[in-house]
């Protein structure tokens, strides 16, 4: 840590601070400027109390970190990409960009096998759909819990697709990891730590949203979790943030791709469909997003978004699905990459 000293402080108080430093169990670097002093503190902060309760001191004016506070996601602990392995023929961060597609909500078996079908056929290589739905009010559908699982390992059985769905709650973490290929985290439990945890020691890939309102060092120590919890299989998933912005749903924030390849070595993938909450808007940013380097795609589709138990607006329909796989083609040749 760095501890900066307001200027002009007396002897007595900057030794006041010395003292402070050595008594918490760090060892003080004094450096004097003209104007200022500044101490380097060295010690272990996981053994000793956290210098920031050095900001309350009215000579001190501030207390900065020099170390990174996420250590095991970042690319200084795992200097080349990870590409998570959730298949032999599926892996994540390689070369090939991977579209995950499907519903926002598992609704019937007919609406899931149209689209399962669909979405392979379009070259899409997993299938996602919400069993357990986070819906922000409690009158509305809230999924079909294991008869939507049961109904996405049919699909999975039927089409070859892997399977992506929403843990939503610590209970139903075994259920969940016994049918999803991937267990993605939504944005409302993406600081929920207790669920990371459980998550991670299902040893499957974990997909882990960005908070709706997370900084991005929050979300890497979200993701930390994870790979703290010997699960190395974490990507990282932007779906977009509040702000003042409300003719979309959120602002997608596309800054966190080259962010997330500069900081860390796990994939990142763009969820444009919760991001935009406007089904134009999705495949416009979907080349974006490729062309800028993700790893991977998770789109909303729905046979007939107009009768959608959820996200009707966001979702869409198998033919915008289609020629958006046409489309997006040269846009991931352009960041070398293949579709
Ligand atoms: C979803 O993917 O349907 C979903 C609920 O996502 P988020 O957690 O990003 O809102
Ligand atoms: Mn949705």
């Amino acid at each position: 840590m760095i501890i900066v000293l307001k200027p002009n402080i007396t002897k007595k108080e900057e030794q006041a601070v010395l003292k402070e430093i050595e008594k918490l169990g760090y060892k003080p670097h004094v450096m004097r400027g003209v104007v200022r002093t500044v101490i380097g503190a060295i010690g272990d902060e996981t053994k000793n109390p956290s210098l920031e309760t050095l900001l309350t001191w009215p000579q001190v004016e501030n207390v900065i970190p020099v170390q990174k506070r996420y250590k095991l996601v970042s690319r200084e602990a795992h200097p080349s990409n990870s590409v998570i392995h959730v298949r032999d023929d599926i892996y994540i961060g390689g070369k090939k960009v991977h579209v995950m597609a499907g519903p926002c909500s598992v609704e019937s078996e007919k609406q899931l096998m149209k689209t399962a079908i669909a979405v392979k056929k379009a070259g899409a290589t997993i299938l996602r759909g919400g069993a357990f739905k986070p819906r922000t009010s409690p009158y509305e559908f809230q999924g079909l819990g294991e008869k939507g699982l049961k109904l996405l390992a049919k699909a999975r059985e039927e089409t070859g697709l892997a399977i992506i769905t929403e843990l939503l709650s610590e209970e139903h973490t075994d259920l969940v990891a016994e049918y999803a290929d991937i267990i993605q985290i939504g944005t409302r439990n993406s600081q929920n730590f207790q669920l990371l945890i459980k998550a991670a020691k299902t040893g499957k890939p974990i997909l882990l949203k960005r908070g709706m309102s997370m900084r991005i060092e929050e979300w890497f120590l979200a993701g930390e979790y994870v790979l703290a919890n010997e699960n190395p299989n974490l990507m990282f998933c932007e779906r977009g943030i509040r702000t003042f912005e409300t003719y979309t749903r959120n602002t997608l924030d596309l800054s966190t791709i080259p962010i997330v390849k500069k900081e860390s070595h796990c994939p990142i993938v763009i969820d444009p469909s919760q991001g935009t909450g406007r089904a134009s808007l999705v495949i416009a940013l979907c080349k974006g997003a490729l062309a800028m380097g993700a790893d991977a795609l998770l789109v909303e589709v729905h046979p007939n978004p107009a009768e959608a138990m959820s996200d009707g607006a966001q979702q869409l329909d198998i033919e915008a699905f289609e020629k958006m796989m046409k489309e997006l083609k040269p846009f991931a040749e352009v960041a070398g990459r293949e579709l």
